[in-house]
């Protein structure tokens, strides 16, 4: 059954308003907003994936020992719809994002969803969906599909029942004043993945570790926490949800290399062949923590941004631990940086020539 599993279609009976929506759309901020519907689906042991609908969104009824709620068994993917100028609709790499999610899936013991279901999924969401594809800056629908063990049963194996879900959020500009520089703090005394543990995966165990040194990094006047790997605690590994990229004196550009405990971001890896299409070398290897201190203060690192697919591209303008602080360059960024992010959103919203064929168009 799901090899061909297809998502039917339900619409809402109650849709928000034309009014309301564009009253929500006026102003989305991220996250808080949630389009007319969502795609479902469920996976037993006996049935394997079936019941695969998009339906009205609104609340799931789950039972207090439903088994996510106790052993965190969840996955989840980000993923951005863009509105491009001739008002077509269009994702970047989903292919990526759902071989990701089986990956992510195959660590939490959760059964695969099949590339096809899972673009399924998203195609007839945003599809049903696309007035709520906001349009105009650097504006999308936010696309978050999620897994998790949906099993009502305390004992502690892999769930017998799981839920596929995925919903939408209209996101307005991240940086609705031109982009801002991030601080960073560094945290030396919690990590977030160790060896042979779930860092390579997407999944909410990650984020709950994260947010007390995330928390930290506030506290500190930080906006963002960056962790090292945690048999050493000496190599960069990346943010709470974004990886890094350091460019040299030398132009060329550095991003830590995948050690199992990194997160593999889309993003991440699209970098990797547009600074090669811009012209710079840019290698994949260890960097120290003191590489980057000392680089900073000497003027061998020269940038470092941060990525993902929530901020694209993030210009971080210090490091901050317990015993100092360093600024990189003037701490506002730099010409590779900035010509990294532009390179990006012009293919994601369709200002630019897609060579690579990252762009799905789906409506
Ligand atoms: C999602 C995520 C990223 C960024 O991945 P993208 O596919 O580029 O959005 C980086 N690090 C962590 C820990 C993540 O969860």
């Amino acid at each position: 059954m799901s090899a061909d599993l297809q998502f039917s279609v339900e619409p809402n009976t109650q849709p928000a308003s034309d009014d309301q929506r564009a009253q929500i759309l006026a102003n989305p901020g991220f996250g808080q907003y949630f389009s007319d519907h969502m795609a479902i689906a469920t996976w037993t042991a006996e049935k394997g994936w079936h019941d695969a609908r998009i339906t009205a969104f609104g609340p799931l009824e789950l039972s207090p020992a439903t088994s996510v709620f106790h052993y965190a068994q969840t996955i989840f993917e980000g993923m951005k719809a863009y509105r491009h100028p001739d008002d077509s609709i269009h994702l970047f790499r989903p292919e990526a994002n759902a071989i990701r999610f089986q990956r992510s899936a195959h660590r939490l013991a959760l059964p695969e969803l099949p590339t096809e279901a899972f673009l399924d999924s998203l195609h007839k969401l945003v599809e049903i969906d696309r007035a709520w594809v906001p349009g105009g800056g650097e504006t999308s629908l936010y696309l978050r599909p999620f897994m998790f063990g949906s099993d009502p049963f305390l004992g502690v194996r892999p769930s017998a029942q799981v839920t596929y879900c995925a919903i939408a959020s209209p996101a307005g500009s991240y940086f609705a004043n031109g982009v801002k520089p991030v601080r960073i703090w560094l945290s030396e005394e919690y990590t977030r993945a160790a060896p042979g543990g779930t860092g390579a995966a997407k999944t909410g165990g990650n984020y709950a570790s994260s947010l007390l040194a995330q928390a930290e990094a506030i506290e500190q006047g930080c906006d963002q926490v960056a962790f090292l790997d945690a048999v050493e605690k000496k190599w960069v590994e990346e943010l709470g949800g974004m990886n890094l990229y350091f460019v040299l004196d030398d132009n060329s550009v550095v991003t830590p290399e995948l050690s199992g405990t990194i997160l593999e971001g889309v993003t991440r890896d699209s970098i990797l062949k547009l600074v090669t299409d811009l012209g710079y070398t840019v290698t994949e290897r260890k960097i120290s923590v003191d590489e980057w201190r000392e680089g900073a203060a000497s003027g061998k690192v020269k940038e470092v941004f941060a990525c993902g697919t929530a901020a694209v591209v993030t210009p971080v303008a210090s490091l901050k631990w317990k015993d100092g602080e360093t600024q990189i360059g003037d701490g506002n960024g730099g010409p590779v940086t900035a010509a990294v992010r532009t390179a990006l959103l012009d293919v994601q919203y369709g200002r630019a020539a897609d060579p690579h064929g990252w762009m799905t168009r789906i409506s």
